[in-house]
């Protein structure tokens, strides 16, 4: 049985017909929640691209409300462009060339026009994300994950490779990193409507200002296992993103 829902909606440049999905939340697996808020269900994200540039002509829009008569349900009768061609800009993240190329296209996006506050913090805040995905599962470098059996040792090891390489990368772009985010915290706590869960005392944690992510955390009113975790992090002064729930 399908996973998904498909739908279909046209470039408005050049009329190209192109698929997106929905996944079926009801047959969902396995649901990930990491520390900066992002959701991966059976692996894959689940916060919707509102950006998409089109695979056929390059034409870059934004698609705010994928709502009938600008989406359809019914499969047209004409080619279309399948959701991997368009999907975070049909780039492979099997490697850590495919997550540097992801932030290049978020930088580009951001250096090439001016954008309104809740479109730059979309930006903003997938950029963000971007950067995490290079060292986003560091826990599975540990020794513990081969010996639990999760992994063969041959994926583990060039698992464990990928992501000690990512760290890497991902300290070679840290002043990249930071004014990204100091740029998103403005804008978020000037439009606290745009701020989602617990996203600004953890952006206090990344940038490494644990005392101020402890003092909004300590304001917040009901403790879950996602506040305390972030409390716990803050304490070690440990500023990488990290798995909450999965
Ligand atoms: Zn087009």
């Amino acid at each position: 049985m399908l996973k998904y829902d498909s739908y279909y909606f046209q470039c408005p440049n050049c009329h190209a017909w192109l698929e997106g999905r929905n996944l079926k939340a009801e047959m969902v697996n396995q649901s990930i929640l990491y520390s900066d808020g992002k959701v991966l269900n059976d692996n894959l994200i689940t916060t919707r691209q509102k950006m998409i540039m089109c695979p056929s002509c390059g034409h870059v829009f934004w698609v705010e409300n994928p709502e009938v008569p600008f989406i359809t349900y019914e499969k047209p009768e004409a080619e279309i462009y399948s959701w991997n061609t368009w999907r975070f800009f049909g780039i492979s993240f099997s490697d850590n060339k495919g997550k540097l190329a992801l932030i290049n296209h978020y930088k580009t996006f951001l250096k090439k026009s001016h954008y309104e506050p809740k479109n730059e913090i979309y930006l903003r805040r997938f950029l963000w994300w971007a950067y995490n995905d290079l060292h986003r599962n560091h826990q599975h470098v540990r020794l513990k994950y081969l010996l639990n059996g999760f992994m063969s040792f041959g994926v583990w090891h060039e698992n464990r490779k990928m992501i000690l390489e990512g760290e890497k990368l991902f300290l070679k772009n840290l002043k990249d990193f930071n004014e990204n985010l100091k740029r998103l915290l403005a804008l978020l706590e000037k439009h606290p409507e745009e701020q989602i869960d617990l996203e600004v005392p953890e952006i206090y944690r990344e940038l490494r200002q644990f005392d101020k992510a402890k003092e909004l955390l300590d304001q917040v009113g009901s403790r879950t296992h996602f506040t305390n975790e972030i409390l716990r992090h803050s304490k070690w002064k440990d500023s990488r993103v990290f798995m909450v729930t999965g």
